[in-house]
């Protein structure tokens, strides 16, 4: 059983854990009828609150009225087992819903002033709340950067080797021998599920690892991000026009060593094999090598941005690297031997 003493902090800090799930439905007609700005419409919102000590505060459960989606997809009737005629007469529109759900998780209790972090099963529901925010045109009361508990993530880093699978949330809660007394697939018996995850799981062990929130994105050199977390530290940069531009930039391509703060000299200077991911190492005289991995992600408006992580390295992962650049090396020289052949051959004729 999950064992309250062990927990930090002992005392109510206002800390809000609100576990929640969305389910959404989306065009019938496939890709034909689909609105652009809002590929998923939002048709529930289920939650459960936790305080600091993971202790449960309470539960918010609403339907949405649908709006830009008249029919319910077919997996979407399949595993909600709800119809169209219930969910517009039991749902509210989704900005009275959304006010409402804000209101629950910023409520204060007895005087104390609560911070609401949320926590979701995997990546995705804070992306698409947000795009249904901004598609009823609503400011973000969100702060910013937005960090968040993927708790898929963490589950996956202690339990499954950091795998990059991503468990659905039944496996898990099998796993843990959490009771199945509801099906899966309502938001807020997934929530409650989510939930019981996180109590069930060793999240005091994973708790420096916060997720950030990729749907608002840094739009100047001094919104950008740089996190540190016990093992290494990730830089989100603002958005550049192309892969090209942003691997110029300085801040870019700077090494810093995330537990001195030092500028690092390189020792292998940034790499890459597939245009999407670089790599390079670095020296660190008090801590050692250091790997740097950028990885150029496609942004909303047709940009790129970068996500950069900085992490020590021992001999093993200087061995890979050494071994991912020759082989990057070979394949250019090879080309580069081919191209040269080419044109002497072509010289000839
Ligand atoms: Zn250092």
């Amino acid at each position: 059983m999950v064992n309250f003493d062990r927990m930090e902090p002992a005392a109510d800090d206002g800390t809000r854990y609100i576990v929640f799930d969305l389910e959404w439905n989306q065009s019938a007609e496939g890709k034909a009828g689909e609105v652009k700005e809002l590929p998923f419409e939002i048709i529930e919102i289920g939650a459960v609150k936790l305080d600091s000590r993971l202790r449960p505060l309470g539960e918010f459960s609403r339907f949405v009225q649908p709006v830009v989606y008249r029919r319910l997809h077919f997996k979407v009737l399949e595993i909600m087992h709800i119809g169209m005629d219930e969910l517009r007469k039991r749902g509210q529109p989704f900005p009275e819903v959304f006010r409402e759900f804000m209101e629950w998780c910023t409520e204060a209790q007895d005087g104390v002033k609560v911070r609401p972090v949320f926590c979701t099963w995997g990546n995705m529901d804070l992306t698409e709340l947000q795009r249904n925010m901004a598609y009823y045109k609503i400011p973000s009361p969100f702060p910013y950067p937005l960090l968040y508990y993927d708790l898929q993530k963490l589950y996956n880093l202690l339990y499954l080797g950091n795998s990059k699978d991503k468990l659905p949330l039944d496996k898990a809660v099998e796993a843990l021998d959490i009771p199945m007394t509801h099906p899966f697939h309502r938001a807020i018996d997934d929530a409650r599920y989510t939930g019981a995850v996180m109590l069930h799981m060793d999240f005091q062990a994973v708790k420096e690892y916060l997720s950030l929130d990729y749907y608002r994105l840094p739009r100047t050199p001094e919104e950008e991000i740089y996190l540190v977390f016990p093992d290494y530290s990730k830089y989100v940069s603002r958005e550049f026009d192309s892969r090209e531009t942003a691997i110029e930039d300085k801040t870019v391509t700077d090494m810093i060593c995330y537990r001195c703060s030092r500028a690092l000299r390189k020792k292998i200077r940034w790499f890459t094999a597939n245009q999407r991911n670089y790599y390079c190492l670095a020296w660190c005289p008090d801590h050692g090598f250091v790997r740097g991995k950028i990885r150029m992600k496609h942004s909303p408006s047709g940009g790129v941005f970068v996500v950069k992580t900085i992490k020590l390295t021992g001999e093993e992962g200087v061995e890979a690297l050494t071994k991912k650049k020759e082989t990057v090396a070979g394949k250019r020289r090879k080309r580069n031997r081919q191209k040269h052949l080419r044109e002497k051959l072509r010289g000839r004729t």
